[in-house]
């Protein structure tokens, strides 16, 4: 959907702008002063990994559940697990680093490489669709994707990547559109700044 529709969570407004006035995440690199969306960058990466800042905003987060946005495959086969009361294990690790939920939530409505730099590669053997695509053919259809919170999370910072794993999901929002978690999002920006955040 057009991003100027969708409201920015402050931490967002703060961050540098490409031409088009989108906001630069914060593991996102620069090449002659243009933000790379389809790549994440090495250092910023292991940067916000250390420091528990979120890969979106590059703003800490607070100790509790963390959220990503999982692609269509994933997102499936979390939907399977939370419908029949098991608890969904992926261990395969992924690039794509956590964020808060009001910039998770913002991402996933505003461009998918916002929150799945990764997406396009494809190739990766880490890419978490790839590991799961063979489990959930003939599953769940009908999501795109998902805004999914996990009770925790743990990094590994290797020579060539960054590499995160999650544990435990607390929270399950597929979206079948574009503009689905608009209201919950207008709802985590009035619970944030309602919570002087
Ligand atoms: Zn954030």
């Amino acid at each position: 959907m057009r991003f100027e529709s969708v409201p920015m969570p402050p931490s967002v407004e703060a961050r540098p702008r490409d031409a088009r006035g989108y906001p630069v995440p914060a593991i996102t690199p620069w090449e002659d002063e243009q933000p790379q969306f389809a790549l994440t960058d090495y250092e910023r990466s292991a940067h916000c990994a250390r420091g528990r800042l979120c890969s979106v905003c590059g703003r800490l987060m607070p100790r509790g559940p963390v959220w990503r946005v999982v692609g269509a495959a994933e997102s499936s086969a979390i939907g399977e697990a939370v419908a029949a009361g098991r608890p969904y294990r992926n261990m395969a690790p992924t690039l794509e680093g956590p964020g808060h939920r009001a910039c998770m939530l913002y991402a996933s409505m505003v461009c998918p490489y916002l929150a799945r730099p990764n997406a396009r590669r494809g190739t990766s053997a880490y890419a978490p669709d790839d590991m799961t695509a063979h489990v959930v053919r003939g599953a769940v259809r009908g999501s795109m994707g998902a805004v999914v919170g996990f009770a925790d999370y743990e990094f590994a910072i290797t020579p060539d990547n960054v590499l995160f794993r999650f544990l435990d999901v607390v929270e399950f929002l597929p979206h079948d559109v574009s503009d689905a978690h608009l209201d919950e999002l207008r709802a985590e920006l009035a619970a944030r700044e309602a919570a002087g955040d």
